[in-house]
């Protein structure tokens, strides 16, 4: 099967005041039709820049300086932004991680899902509304019909993220990018708008890059799974793997600071320190000073890639079959 998404080496660039920040630094990855893909990481660490990159909706300081990104083979870093916005909605859409930034508040639900509608299909006005009513009831907005007249700040928390879904669906994309899409929400809600991606991707062939830094969210949905760090992908990895042997030590904390596995009077395991400055360039690992497990190898010498099974890939200095177990346990243990 072919790719659907291509990214090659992508660096986005943030312009900060001070130094350019490498906020995507040469990320490469593949989507297949009807796959689910979760980028996985803190806050920080460069997936919804990856996303905004993707759809070419960076903030006015944001630039991507390098790399290619592929639909179906196109580069779509070389359309127009005329050509773009026939690209957006309509073979890729995005749900935003804040539901608020993309529904305009003096637009009626309705109005703002049929300028979608309007763009991509050109339906018939009964048809349009039709197709307006049937997408808010797919989304389990309740009495669409008289629903779908009212304003952004007439619907609650779950229901703006519903019909941002909706509107997200409207033009039926072959690629769903979803950043923290149930973060905001009740654990209710959240099952119901999982079920409903899910749902609609099975019924279209969609394919969604689920962008969380939820690890049970990315159990229940993704089938591949990469995790991100500080502005690159350190493990790429099917579910089975990545679920049965974490690889990366980052990985590994991830699952370590989950709060299912502490007491309950104990403190949470979070990761120690912070994702580090992406304004300088790193000699080594950029997770060397948060790493339980670092070499002396890890502080000058920037890990490349190891396979571990043949779904499961890593960047780190441990899996080096050259270097003897006894050095590493010396090494983790000075
Ligand atoms: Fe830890 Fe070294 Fe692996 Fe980086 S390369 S994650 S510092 S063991
Ligand atoms: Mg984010």
């Amino acid at each position: 099967m072919n790719n659907l998404l291509e990214v090659e080496n992508l660096e986005t660039l943030l312009h900060t005041d001070s130094a350019p920040v490498r906020a995507v630094d040469g990320l490469s990855l593949t989507i297949l039709p009807g796959e689910t893909f979760a980028l996985l990481g803190e806050s920080g660490c460069g997936k919804s820049m990856t996303a905004l990159s993707i759809m070419r909706l960076l903030p006015q300081v944001g630039e991507i300086v390098a790399g290619h990104i592929k639909i179906n083979g196109t580069d779509i870093l070389q359309l127009s932004e005329k050509d773009m916005r026939t690209i957006r909605g309509k073979r890729i859409s995005m749900i935003f991680q804040e539901p608020m930034l993309s529904l305009n508040p003096v637009l009626t639900i309705a109005e703002q899902i049929e300028e979608v509608l309007d763009q991509h299909l050109h339906l018939s006005k009964d048809a349009t509304q039709k197709r307006i009513q049937e997408l808010l009831e797919q989304v389990g907005i309740p009495d669409a019909l008289q629903r779908m007249h009212e304003y952004p700040f007439q619907f609650s928390g779950g229901m703006k993220q519903r019909a941002m879904i909706a509107m997200a669906l409207a033009g039926e994309p072959e690629l769903l990018i979803a950043d923290e899409p149930t973060t905001a929400l009740d654990v209710t809600i959240q099952a119901q708008v999982l079920d409903l991606m899910r749902q609609i991707q099975q019924r279209k062939h969609m394919a969604i890059l689920l962008i969380t830094h939820d690890l049970g969210v990315v159990a229940e949905m993704a089938q591949r799974i990469a995790v991100m760090y500080a502005g690159e992908i350190v493990e790429l990895a099917s579910r089975d793997d990545f679920f049965h042997h974490p690889a990366h030590p980052y990985s590994q904390q991830l699952f370590a600071s989950l709060p299912g596995k502490q007491k309950r009077d104990q403190a949470l395991n979070v990761i120690q320190g912070s994702v580090p400055s992406l304004a300088q360039q790193f000699s080594g690992c950029r997770f060397v000073d948060r790493c339980n497990q670092a070499l002396a190898i890890c502080h000058d010498t920037i890990p490349p890639w190891y396979p571990v099974t043949s779904d499961q890939q890593v960047r780190c200095h441990l899996y080096q079959q050259s270097i003897p177990a006894i050095t590493r346990a010396e090494s983790a243990n000075p």
